[in-house]
């Protein structure tokens, strides 16, 4: 890279951790195929299995629970493709892959309100439930949103779902190892995971199944893999990543209050260079990582590319789906201001940020908004 850079984009890709990267290097190493009897084929299933325990420890789920996929997106799709599904409700400030799935199944989809913070009504939770009950239906609920950081109910919600006999799906693919997640604590039906958001590499993640949780139908078909829920080769090396980052990251739990710090002393820095700065979600609960600001007057892509410019990497909201730029449908389901959704930028640290990062922010945010006032600024 020809100059130093610092990276604040955690929530679109974690930094491979070291130990992920040693771990990966190693199962590169295993000529098996998990499916083989032989030697070479036990060496890999070993490899593994071990994995799928430290996915299991992650959320404490048992290492039978756990499906390897090829990440987030493929477990949303798998479990919202199931045909049994009679509705499907989620918030407008899910994930694309949850949407777009729920979207395209032939059963009615409900778009559940969320306030203006992001979280879902649970009064619109519960009407849901209640309208009828021709069949299974299911919640869909992100534990932590992408772009904001803001958390949802999750454990209420999952009381109200179990209850009323319907099945709950959650992506954590954000809040797994910022928060702690206990599957034997909560009826949670499905539980989504990704690798690359926690250090591992990316093209890999879990579903983990809880005990209402079961799937009648794979995604994949023409193989006997992940008992017979998930056909095709296990990415064999990419899960090995995935499980040493999952130790990194269950350790890195009680570090909350360091990158928390390191949060709000960028949000008071803002605060104190742009006052009329607005970060969103900023009164209620959040992940510890994430900050979403806009500056009314100005646009996102514009900021980014300044950003990038002085080596600096964030996004305009989220950067999960290539090259997009538009609205944002999370800040749109918030009803967040057009002039301040425009200009939404999102920050998210994580492993290895430090104070300096933050400092760096800070000199280049100040630069940026002041020098580039005349060129960011709306015409
Ligand atoms: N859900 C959420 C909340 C995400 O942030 C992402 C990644 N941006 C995904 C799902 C999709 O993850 P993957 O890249 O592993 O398919």
């Amino acid at each position: 890279m020809p100059f130093v850079r610092t990276y604040r984009d955690f929530n679109a890709t974690s930094p491979l951790r070291p130990p992920a990267r040693a771990a990966v290097l190693d199962a590169l190493d295993c000529v098996g195929n998990p499916s083989s009897v032989h030697f070479e084929g036990r060496w890999a299933r070993r490899v593994l299995e071990d994995a799928r325990g430290g996915i299991s420890n992650l959320v404490n789920a048992s290492p039978r629970q756990v499906i390897f996929t090829s990440g987030a997106t493929e477990a949303n799709t798998t479990v919202i493709g199931q045909k049994r599904w009679v509705g499907i409700a989620a918030t407008g400030v899910e994930h694309p892959s949850v949407l777009e799935a729920a979207r395209r199944h032939g059963s009615g989809f409900t778009q559940l309100p969320v306030d203006r913070d992001g979280r879902v009504s649970i009064e619109a939770v519960k009407a849901w439930l209640s309208t009828s009950d021709d069949g299974e239906r299911l919640v869909c609920l992100q534990w932590g949103n992408n772009e904001t950081g803001v958390l949802q109910p999750v454990a209420e919600v999952a009381e109200i779902v179990a209850e009323a006999g319907g099945a709950l799906h959650v992506d954590a693919v954000q809040a797994v190892g910022r928060v702690p997640i206990d599957m034997a604590d909560c009826p949670i039906s499905f539980l989504t995971l990704s690798s690359h958001k926690i250090g591992g590499p990316q093209g890999v993640g879990a579903l983990v199944l809880g005990p209402r949780g079961d799937l009648h139908r794979p995604l994949l078909v023409g193989g006997g893999q992940e008992h017979w829920l998930r056909a095709g080769t296990e990415n064999v090396a990419g899960v090995a990543g995935f499980a040493a980052a999952a130790v990194c990251a269950l350790s890195e739990i009680s570090d909350a209050a360091r990158l928390c710090a390191l949060r709000d002393r960028l949000e008071e820095g803002l605060a104190s260079v742009t006052p009329e700065a607005v970060v969103l979600g900023k009164d209620v609960q959040r992940l510890v990582n994430t900050t979403s600001f806009g500056l009314a007057g100005f646009r996102a892509e514009t900021l980014v590319i300044a950003f990038d410019l002085v080596g600096v990497a964030l996004s305009a909201g989220s950067a999960c789906s290539s090259g997009k730029v538009g609205r944002s449908h999370v800040l749109g389901a918030m009803a967040v201001d057009e002039d301040i959704a425009q200009s939404t930028l999102r920050v998210s640290l994580g492993w290895s940020s430090s104070e300096d990062d933050v400092s760096r922010f800070l000199e280049a945010w100040a630069k940026v908004t002041q020098r580039d006032r005349a060129t960011a600024k709306v015409a």
